[in-house]
């Protein structure tokens, strides 16, 4: 055959059992005939081969592909790929064979193949090995499928997520997801609130409390009188693409892969995620934003408690972040304790920060009375106790803010804010009378 004098041809697609596959037929008449056009072929009959699985039965014997051998007229078969007319060798051979006897050839839209030279055969030959490893490949056109679908705004099906449900798909088969009215304001609220900085805790607190309608359940719950939204059903609204409009890979498998990666979302050919814009509520980027926010706070807070406890909690709930006012949190940073701020993120570094307000603080303030005694004698009273320095520290402080600072600096005491109640020893009297000042080491 060859292929510059061909003028009419015959398309032929083939579907198997299974179903996410039912677009790629559409799909592959749809290329099979742009195909076509593109060379100023007259396309003369299409064939199809519906739920049809290709492992199991020879193209000779599937009406379809029967009907096509039996059609006269043409002198090419268009299909998608090789593995859609075989995905056995022989059945592969045997299929192009009959159609050479009868003077037409075989062009494929995905595959180049060229049965006119004996490389071209050798190829073909090659693709219908590959026919024949067939894992893969199904898993690929699944996924191309699934692509499709929601490139047409249907649902792909799995479970539905929390402040959508799904409709009839007014445009033809299938459903479709949209935003449930009522459920959508509080997926709003709970990602406004998430990304404020709010904890996950704090989130479902939020909506317990506002009597937000829980999760639709398929299977009835146990206690029905339970209205308490929990972490991991919070985490799991805010971790899941669709906020972005992004459709996840195996809907209906995230529930159980708790850490589910984000970003294995459908994506076009060209690797971007499909985002179907009217099912958004934020952009991609605020996504991105959100899961590094809850990222960062896993870190620190979901640590196991014996590690937490090795960041000492001298200044547990005592700093305020400047700028966010809400109180820092412990944390480490490459192993080094640090303060950070759960909403904008500033960290400060506790190594300096420890010593700096200790020195402050018995400098300052070791003269103030405190339970009885003074903060110096309490202090060195308190030994190692972190708790009990913790609560000498509070016993004199006003306020303690941290400032943002220069990124990469590696300590400003002018981003400590440090107020201390007004005091009972006359200002400038502090520590003068002591034989040794403890030295400031940021003084200067
Ligand atoms: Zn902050």
């Amino acid at each position: 055959m060859n292929i510059s004098r061909v003028r009419r041809c015959v398309l032929y697609a083939r579907l198997s059992v299974t179903k996410e596959e039912s677009v790629s037929i559409a799909r592959q008449l749809e290329a099979g005939r742009r195909y076509a056009e593109a060379r100023g072929w007259e396309v003369v009959g299409e064939y199809i081969d519906d739920g049809v699985s290709a492992t199991v039965n020879s193209p000779e014997d599937r009406k379809g592909w029967a009907a096509l051998v039996a059609a006269d007229g043409f002198d090419a078969v268009v299909i998608w790929k090789v593995d859609r007319l075989a995905r056995r060798v022989l059945d592969f051979l045997h299929a192009d064979d009959t159609l050479q006897k009868r003077g037409a050839g075989l062009v494929a839209v995905e595959d180049p193949i060229d049965m006119t030279s004996p490389q071209g055969r050798a190829f073909a030959v090659m693709l219908a090995v590959f026919g024949e490893m067939e894992a893969e490949g199904i898993r690929a056109r699944v996924r191309a499928a699934r692509a499709h679908l929601i490139k047409d705004g249907r649902f792909v099906g799995g479970g539905i997520p929390y402040g959508y449900r799904s409709t009839a798909n007014p445009d033809g088969p299938g459903r479709m997801l949209v935003k449930d009215p009522e459920r959508i304001r509080w997926l709003g609220e709970a990602v406004r609130l998430a990304q404020r900085g709010e904890t996950v805790n704090a989130v479902a607190t939020w909506l317990t409390d506002r009597g937000a309608p829980l999760p639709i359940r398929r299977k009835p719950r146990l206690d029905p009188g339970n209205v308490a939204w929990n972490r991991q059903t919070v985490e799991q609204l805010l971790r899941n693409p669709i906020l972005a409009g992004m459709t996840p890979h195996n809907p209906g498998r995230a529930r159980s892969d708790k850490r589910a990666d984000p970003f294995a979302v459908v994506r076009d050919p060209h690797g971007v995620p499909v985002i179907d814009e009217s099912l958004a509520i934020i952009t991609f980027d605020e996504f991105t934003q959100v899961q590094r926010i809850l990222d960062a706070r896993d870190s620190p807070q979901s640590r196991k408690r014996p590690e937490r406890d090795t960041t000492s909690p001298f200044l547990s709930r005592v700093a305020l972040c400047d700028d966010c006012d809400v109180f820092m949190y412990r944390g480490t940073n490459q192993k080094k304790p640090v303060l950070y701020c759960p909403k904008c993120r500033q960290t400060l570094s506790r190594v300096p920060l420890d010593p700096h307000l200790t020195n402050r603080l018995l400098a300052e303030r070791g003269d103030e009375p405190c339970a009885g005694s003074t903060v110096q004698d309490r202090w060195d009273a308190a030994g190692t106790d972190e708790l009990a320095r913790r609560e000498i520290l509070r016993t004199q402080l006003e306020s303690l803010r941290i400032r943002r600072g220069v990124v990469g600096r590696y300590f400003d005491a002018e981003r400590v804010l440090l107020r201390w109640r007004p005091g009972t020893v006359p200002a400038g009297a502090h520590g003068a009378a002591r034989a040794k000042p403890a030295p400031t080491p940021t003084a200067g």
